[in-house]
């Protein structure tokens, strides 16, 4: 989906959902049989009625997305206040995680280890997950619909991460768009496109494998040239006689650019691409052929990363800042909607200017999930800082990383929030302990969503 998805369009699509949200499906999109008004297709649907959950034992609490921010909400909600009955909504029903996914490209870690249960981490830390996508919300009368029925709340948590914006690599045409995402699919949204490119970096035999690194704030500064090594380094162990072409919309690696650039030289001298400065202006995936302000380059084969923008959730329910990328309008510290203090918009999808990593999630949902709990007994809670730790493995046997690891702080210039990196410790001298390191971080991090430790 683009940019372009209204409200309005949204309903059309999903027909009976807009109007269950205005009261008014129950009544023809029934088990009756009934036709759709207006000539929308029949759908056999339990959108206007309740969801089959149990009742609700104390104040419920919604939370949407079971990505590293939702998972981590629902756990930490219930640490911060055990009465809280605490439901996830997520659509997927196997976790994929996309933290050291690019080291799967290069065998360091195998596909079982990026996959985990929803049910291992509800029922570890006694939340409910309901396995649905949600199409709307009425903040008037705190409901949240999902094609399985709907939920009321007393607070509300999206957590819908991020969704591509393939205009703004200059691709309007949809069936362009739909190749890009089916034969060159960029692997920054979890789950089967990690498979495919890892399937084509196995069947790669030679010429030039694009990755594109785009601009703007995007989900995860340093993954694009961590992927870089990690395929590199495959064709090297492979003895591909093939590149990486790395077409940078950046002036250099938008973090840890002295540990990558080292690496691109003294790793992969022969191997990466690096070309800086250089944004993606238009892409014929047909003839692949990729278009930048500096002339064109052929490809023959790739993972193409468009910028992105907000998770398409934000901008259904309105939701959207101007001026963002299509992220949250929230409060830059409490993170609720403005104007309405029941309604929280955390992870990627937020419009502040940090991270977009799982690390920063995870830290923010322990404060997020702490004020909501405070907030329910009328108090309030001073902001804490997220916490962004990134490794970045450069190469893969041995298996050696980089790492960057911050918190943030802000001021207030004529009533504007202007945020900086605060405590940073950036190690860019690659080595075997960082490695490990990386390793042990994913894990755990997964023993944190996942388990009850
Ligand atoms: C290749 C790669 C490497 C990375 N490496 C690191 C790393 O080393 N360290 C690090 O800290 N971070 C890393 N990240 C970043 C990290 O993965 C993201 O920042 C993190 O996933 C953001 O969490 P989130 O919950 O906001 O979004 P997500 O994890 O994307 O979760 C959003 C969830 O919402 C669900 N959803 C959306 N809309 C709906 C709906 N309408 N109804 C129901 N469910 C819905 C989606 O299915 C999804 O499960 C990496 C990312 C990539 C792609």
């Amino acid at each position: 989906m683009t940019a372009r998805h209204s409200r309005r369009d949204f309903f059309r699509l999903a027909g009976s959902a807009g109007a269950a949200a205005a009261g008014t499906a129950a009544g023809w999109a029934s088990a009756s049989g009934d036709p759709a008004p207006d000539g929308a297709p029949h759908v056999a649907t339990v959108f206007g009625q309740p969801a089959t959950v149990p009742k609700a034992r104390g104040e419920r609490v919604v939370v949407v997305g079971g990505g590293w921010s939702g998972l981590s909400l629902a756990k930490y909600l219930k640490r911060a206040k055990p009465d809280f009955d605490v439901v996830l909504i997520e659509r997927r029903r196997t976790f994929v995680s996309s933290p050291i996914s690019n080291t799967f490209y290069a065998g360091v870690v195998d596909w079982e280890r990026l996959c985990h249960s929803f049910h291992d981490a509800a029922r570890a830390n006694d939340y409910l997950y309901f396995n649905a996508t949600v199409v709307d919300v009425d903040r008037d009368s705190r409901r949240v619909f999902t094609e399985r029925g709907y939920l009321d709340y007393d607070w509300l948590v999206l957590a819908p991460g991020i969704e591509y914006d393939y205009s703004g690599m200059g691709v309007e045409d949809p069936a362009a768009e739909q190749t890009l995402r089916d034969h060159y699919p960029a692997g920054f949204l979890p789950g089967s496109s990690d498979l495919t490119i890892k399937g084509k970096v196995e069947a790669f035999e030679g010429g030039t494998f694009l990755l594109t690194v785009p601009s703007g704030n995007y989900r995860c500064l340093p993954a694009p040239y961590e992927r870089a090594c990690m395929i590199a380094d495959r064709f090297q162990a492979r003895g591909v006689k093939g590149k990486v072409l790395l077409l940078d919309g950046n002036p250099e690696p938008a973090t840890k650019s002295e540990g990558f650039l080292g690496a691109f030289n003294e790793l992969y001298p022969d191997t990466i691409e690096y070309v800086p400065s250089t944004e993606v202006t238009g892409l014929d995936p047909h003839n692949r052929q990729v278009e930048t302000r500096f002339g064109g380059h052929g490809f023959d084969d790739g993972a193409i990363y468009p910028p992105i923008r907000g998770g398409l959730l934000l901008e259904i329910l309105g939701l959207s800042k101007p001026g963002s990328q299509q992220e949250a309008d929230i409060d830059p510290l409490k993170y609720n909607v403005i104007g309405d203090p029941r309604v929280y918009v955390t992870g990627d999808a937020r419009s502040m200017p940090l991270a977009k990593a799982g690390s920063t999630a995870n830290s923010e949902a322990r404060y997020v999930a702490e004020l909501i709990a405070a907030r329910s007994q009328g108090e309030e809670l001073a902001w804490r800082s997220p916490e962004t730790v990134c490794y970045s493995m450069v190469s893969a046997d041995p298996d050696r990383a980089i790492l960057i690891r911050n918190r943030y702080s802000y001021r207030l210039v004529d009533g504007r929030y202007v945020w900086s990196l605060a405590n940073t410790r950036l190690d860019q001298e690659w080595d075997h302990a960082k490695g490990r390191a990386t390793l042990e971080w994913a894990r755990a991090m997964y023993r944190d969503l996942f388990t009850a430790a």
